[in-house]
């Protein structure tokens, strides 16, 4: 939004800024922030940058270096929900010293290094991301409200609460897998989808479009328009930001956790994408598979090819893998097709144009790192053009059938996605070189993300689960 301080003052005295927010993204992909009063926002701030405890973001330290971070005024917004007038930018991390260098781990240098690898293979200088946002929206429930409780009442619990008994409320509701493009009044939170696109719309992201998702009680989804992909994660956050806010004030609880309820649809986060070298689309053959080129079905073989791995960073949860099964709209197998919903790459038949023509890849969730999963995306996809990755001649595919229903036999030429966050960082940790070309990620980002991760898992697995008392409780 902004280039000069001279611009950020002004906008600042006519809008009666009071708060400067600056944030900054952790290595798991929530944004973390600090505030300064807007009088404290000097042209040194852009210089010398805002020190700040890095250890408490997840990062691997940084031995005998501070970190700063500093104002990229370029994405300076006013703060939707803030009471006192604030305006929000992000920082970029740096590690002081004689000269301050981009933090290496630091989410945004991973994905300006993606994009500028790209740009240094000569195959294109844009790739045109484009995110789809689906999450649910409950109502606050206290958990003293919810009778017949044992121990745990979490909102896991939530589809059997819908379905059985247990609800009080017997008056009509959505069925289960009912919710898709239903009408008011069944769609009660149309006017709150609306003023989150609106909120949107004013800080500079395009909403294609917004609507009810298949999950019954309230899920939904919201759509953007594709852009530059280092962009479109500092966008993925503020759409995230502004969901959960906007949720929160008119006292609901919004949630983009991949698979909140049982039996129900989970929540993907599917990514569009294209390539554009000079302007010019390279994934357009009229004559290709699907109007595909063969750059297209190459980058498509990468994607395939790394799957396993992409995982550990774009669907890096234990509950991701509780979206990723049959029967939901969710991809299970590792292949590509037209307007196959069960694949982990669809080709939208409606995209004809050159322009238009692309691809999305349906595994990713939202509990990623935007910018390490869009990243990791483009590099798996360079790594397919690099080496020419056919995916035909490598069995992905086309499969232009529902893969849910296939023969056993059938079903297993087919390679399935990680059936565990276990199996997906295993893959991961054994293939990461396509991440490394170009500096992109470093060998110490993907050990600690695994580390961490693992740690995660560790927990977990101590974790008495709300599903072993019906299964265990009076055996
Ligand atoms: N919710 C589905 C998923 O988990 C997608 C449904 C759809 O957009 N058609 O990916
Ligand atoms: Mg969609
Ligand atoms: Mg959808
Ligand atoms: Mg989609």
């Amino acid at each position: 939004m902004f280039t000069t301080f001279g611009q950020v003052k002004e906008y600042c005295n006519e809008k009666q800024i009071k708060m400067i927010d600056f944030k900054m993204i952790d290595l798991f992909g929530r944004w973390r922030h600090l505030t300064i009063p807007v009088d404290r926002f000097t042209e040194e701030t852009l210089i010398m940058g805002i020190g700040f405890d890095g250890s408490n973001y997840g990062f691997a330290p940084v031995e005998k270096s501070d970190m700063v971070f500093i104002p990229d005024l370029s994405t300076g917004i006013m703060d939707p929900f803030a009471k006192i007038p604030t305006l929000s930018i992000l920082g970029d991390v740096y590690v002081t010293g004689d000269t301050p260098k981009p933090f290496e781990q630091d989410p945004r240098a991973v994905a300006n290094r993606a994009e500028e690898y790209m740009k240094s293979t000569g195959i294109a200088d844009l790739m045109k991301t484009g995110p789809e946002f689906e999450f649910y929206v409950f109502d606050h429930i206290s958990y003293e409200t919810r009778p017949n409780s044992v121990g745990f009442r979490v909102d896991s619990q939530q589809a059997e609460w819908n379905s059985s008994n247990l609800d009080d409320n017997k008056g009509y509701k959505v069925p289960l897998k009912g919710g898709y493009h239903i009408t008011p009044p069944m769609d009660i939170l149309y006017d709150l989808r609306s003023e989150m696109c609106l909120l949107l719309e004013e800080r500079g992201v395009e909403v294609k479009y917004h609507h009810p998702e298949v999950g019954g009680p309230g899920q939904m989804e919201i759509e953007v328009e594709p852009g530059a992909m280092r962009e479109m994660a500092d966008k993925t956050m503020l759409i995230k930001y502004v969901v959960k806010n906007a949720a929160f004030n008119a006292g609901k609880s919004a949630t983009f956790m991949p698979k909140p309820l049982f039996g129900e649809a989970g929540n993907g986060l599917h990514v569009h994408m294209h390539l554009f070298k000079d302007g010019e689309p390279i994934f357009y053959d009229a004559d290709g598979y699907s109007g595909l080129s063969q750059t297209a079905l190459y980058f498509i073989g990468g994607l395939l090819k790394n799957a396993p791995a992409l995982c550990g960073l774009t669907n890096p949860s234990t509950n991701s893998y509780k979206r990723l099964v049959p029967g939901y709209e969710a991809p299970v197998s590792i292949c590509y097709a037209t307007a196959n919903r069960s694949a982990v790459i669809r080709i939208p038949d409606y995209a004809k144009t050159p322009d238009q023509k692309r691809f999305e890849i349906r595994n990713p969730d939202a509990t990623c790192n935007p910018y390490y999963a869009f990243a990791a995306i483009l590099m798996a996809g360079l790594d397919g053009i690099e080496n020419k990755l056919d995916p035909v001649e490598h069995g992905y595919g086309p499969y232009d059938i529902n893969l849910y229903n296939l023969p056993k036999e059938e079903q297993s030429k087919i390679k399935p996605l990680p059936k565990s966050l276990e199996e997906a960082l295993d893959a991961l940790e054994a293939d990461h070189e396509f991440l490394l070309k170009g500096n992109v990620f470093s060998k110490r980002l993907i050990e600690i993300w695994i580390e961490n991760k693992r740690k995660e898992l560790k927990e977990f697995s101590k974790i008495p689960h709300p599903a072993e008392f019906g299964l265990y409780y009076d055996l």
